[in-house]
């Protein structure tokens, strides 16, 4: 498998570092930032943003916050209370019963504590490999882990990062060919990227910064796809920037 060159992922990622400066960051970043980085409140953030806009989960997130904001006070409320506090998140059903079972197991099998390794988060209820270890991120400051969601993804494969087809796979191969100082970063600059410029569909390639070390591998498919489809039909609506995976 082909690597990136140490030289080309450094370019990229200071060049970022600079680019996002002044855009919309991720919902769960602003949330951690203004929760103090408190792992509860990032883990049950991050359980509502799953396929839910960044200015839903962050105004669900608030409402119900300021009704509990321990595992021990959110396990007291019902499924029902939590489905009316966080709707209109996608999934809120589902998302309640994970955010109340959740909150139960910490309250009772962790001491209140959200556990601080992966091994112990993805035992929870609902969570997965992504939200876990944007939680050790974020809260924890884990500089071993990378979250790979589909931002990073589909932006890791057009640079030519990585060649793989799953999130899981991309994690794994991230791990190989990048070195570790960036792994922290890794989620924060390629989603904001991927919300503001490396979009999955119209991705503005003309208007990106990365452009001089990106072979565009399937942004180059997917912008002559775009350009048939707008031929034959009207231009679809653009997709919401601010839309967390
Ligand atoms: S050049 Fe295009 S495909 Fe490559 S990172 Fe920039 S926007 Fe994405």
């Amino acid at each position: 498998m082909k690597r990136p060159k140490p030289a080309v992922v450094e370019h990229v990622m200071r060049t970022l570092a600079r680019e996002i400066d002044g855009m919309e960051l991720p919902a769960i970043e602003k949330i951690s930032e203004s929760q103090q980085e408190d792992p509860f409140q990032v883990l049950i953030a991050t359980l509502l943003s799953a396929r839910t806009q960044d200015a839903t989960t962050h105004a669900a997130s608030t409402r119900l916050f300021r009704r509990a904001r321990t595992p021990k006070g959110m396990a007291k409320l019902s499924v029902k209370e939590i489905e009316e506090l966080i709707y209109p998140v996608s999934f809120y059903r589902n998302k309640a019963r994970h955010v109340k079972a959740t909150a139960e197991v910490l309250a009772t099998r962790f001491r209140g504590r959200v556990p601080g390794t992966l091994e112990e988060l993805v035992t929870l209820p609902g969570v997965g490999r992504k939200t876990a270890t944007l939680v050790l991120i974020l809260a924890f400051q884990s500089h071993r882990h990378i979250c790979v969601d589909t931002h990073v993804h589909r932006i890791s494969n057009r640079m030519g990062w990585v060649q793989t087809k799953t999130p899981e796979q991309t994690e794994q191969a991230l791990y190989r060919n990048t070195d570790a100082r960036w792994w922290p970063y890794i989620n924060l600059y390629l989603v904001t990227w991927g919300q503001n410029v490396c979009r999955p569909v119209y991705p503005r390639c003309g208007a990106c910064a990365i452009a001089d070390t990106c072979p565009r591998l399937d942004a180059r498919a997917q912008a002559a796809m775009d350009a048939s489809s707008t031929r034959r039909r009207p231009m679809p609506a653009r997709p919401n920037r601010n839309r967390r995976t």
